[in-house]
């Protein structure tokens, strides 16, 4: 375990020069004080978690002080935004800190969200406020313990530096922690700008460093743009077999490694709906929830276009048809695990058992996506069935749905004790629902971070059951089903 002091820095991203990145100083937020910080991200970087009640802890990761070993840089990218190409974006209020190297030689960017303007801050203040620095931190830790490739969060900062946006507001500031924090965006600036050599310079970086397997294949470009794009077909399956929403699925925000980047006003479903948009500013809903399957192949071909100098067309494109069936054969193999099948077989009908179950739902607009397929495992099929039923507006539909499940069931042939363990362990009994993490971020916004810690502590164990804890696993009030969250923050 390690101090503050004894991380050990290997700045590969910043080694690759002013053409990609700009030397830029954290501008400090006053009087910091930490809100919340997450043992397990301390792990990765082999910090004592004792280390986060050090004073010192909030001065660095609120811009007050820096290791002589960081190398502070705010990063180039465009991308596509609501479907329209912004020529140049960048951090404009992020600044990679350094990469980190752990014990066991993996690398950690430090990533400081809300340090201050930078020469991509546009219109901007270059700040964040701390409702969406503790919901980007609670998302993080809580995608990761669902088992959904994330980016993670080390601690919450805030401050008395007030920031205006509809009303003054709190400066605060996130730590972001991630392999790499190159997005398909860092591809596309390269490419429209016309710097193909740099574009070479970006990829080779990223292939070595993140893509070393595909360095001994015949056509080590090809296989990264296809490992990229089966990562990103796997994430996209947990985003909708676990009810999450991005809501900003813009291509500066889609990590090059597959990983869920850039949470802004993200929801998971409270009841199913498979249309919600959880943006308040996506007015077509572009960024809907069913709509993350198609966006996500969109941008995938985004990323293929810039992509171009190095790999042939017909073979970009022959791969971009692979996206569909991946995404298909993992999001239903997550499903079967929700229902409890798919442990001895999988059948042809397992498809339409899924389709069938959300199209019942769908209906109904009353079935609590998470809360059905925990309640789902709690009891024996046929018990269980009774229980989930009351949701349902088309009884007759469901009960018919109900005697194949039962069916399916039988020919699974589980005893109940174990069908209850494995499905409990797929199924969170807590999710972070948006009404949660508004109650939490208001009383922080008091002072009070006794309830956003508890809640990240709940959140960061989903699938166990925890003594007291009860009220973190109902489902929402009326009020929190309709809280309007967009992009400014
Ligand atoms: P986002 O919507 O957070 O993904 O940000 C899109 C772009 O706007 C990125 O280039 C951000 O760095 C930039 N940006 C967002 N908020 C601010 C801000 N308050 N100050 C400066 N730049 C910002
Ligand atoms: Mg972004």
């Amino acid at each position: 375990m390690k101090k503050l002091d004894q991380l050990t820095f290997d700045n590969r991203f910043a080694r690759l020069g002013d053409a990609f990145s700009t030397e830029v100083l954290p501008e400090p937020i006053e009087q910091p004080r930490l809100v919340v910080a997450s043992s397990a991200a301390m792990a990765l970087l082999d910090l004592d978690p004792a280390e986060a009640q050090r004073e010192e802890f909030a001065e660095l990761f609120a811009g007050h002080k820096l290791w002589g070993e960081a190398e502070p840089r705010a990063m180039v990218y465009s991308g596509h935004q609501f479907g329209g190409y912004t020529p140049r974006l960048g951090d404009g209020r992020g600044l990679l800190l350094g990469e980190v190297v752990n014990a066991a030689g993996e690398h950690w960017d430090l990533h400081l969200k809300g340090a201050g303007q930078t020469p991509y801050s546009r219109m901007g203040d270059g700040r964040a406020v701390l409702r969406s620095s503790i919901r980007e931190f609670l998302a993080s830790e809580h995608l990761h313990a669902l088992g959904i490739p994330s980016s993670r969060a080390l601690c919450v900062t805030t401050s008395d530096t007030p920031v205006w946006r509809e009303k003054q507001e709190r400066a605060a500031m996130v730590l972001r922690l991630a392999p790499s924090h190159v997005r398909f965006g860092h591809f596309e600036y390269f490419y429209y700008t016309r710097q193909h050599e740099q574009l070479k310079v970006l990829g080779e970086h990223v292939l070595a460093n993140h893509f070393p397997q595909c360095l001994t294949q015949d056509e080590p470009w090809l296989a990264m743009f296809r490992e990229v794009l089966e990562r990103t077909a796997a994430m996209i399956a947990h985003w909708q077999a676990y009810g999450f929403c991005h809501g900003v699925m813009n291509t500066d925000n889609m990590s090059i490694l597959g990983i869920t980047f850039d949470y802004g006003p993200y929801a998971f479903l409270d009841d199913f709906d498979a249309n919600h948009i959880c943006n308040h500013s996506d007015d077509t809903g572009r960024y809907s929830f069913s709509n993350q399957v198609p966006i996500a192949h969109w941008n995938l071909a985004a990323l293929a276009q810039a992509l171009m100098p190095m790999i042939e067309v017909e073979k970009l494109r022959e791969t971009l048809e692979l996206f569909l069936p991946l995404y298909q054969a993992h999001y239903l193999d997550l499903m079967r695990k929700r229902l409890g099948l798919g442990l001895t077989s999988a059948e042809d009908d397992d498809e339409a058992l899924v389709q069938r179950l959300l199209q019942l739902m769908q209906q109904g607009k009353a079935t609590d996506y998470s809360l059905f397929f925990r309640q789902l495992g709690e009891q024996a099929p046929a018990d269980a069935l009774q229980v989930v039923r009351n949701d349902f507006v088309d009884l007759a539909g469901f009960d018919a749905w109900g005697r194949d499940y039962l069916a399916r069931c039988e020919r699974e042939g589980q005893q109940q004790d174990e069908r209850r363990a494995r499905m409990h362990a797929v199924n969170p009994l807590y999710i972070l629902r948006n009404y949660l993490a508004q109650q939490v971020i208001e009383a922080a916004e008091a002072g009070d971070y006794g309830p956003v810690r508890e809640l990240h502590a709940v959140l960061s164990r989903p699938f166990d059951e925890q003594p007291g804890m009860q009220r973190y696993a109902q489902r929402p009030p009326e009020w929190g089903k309709h809280l309007e969250i967009s992009c400014s923050s």
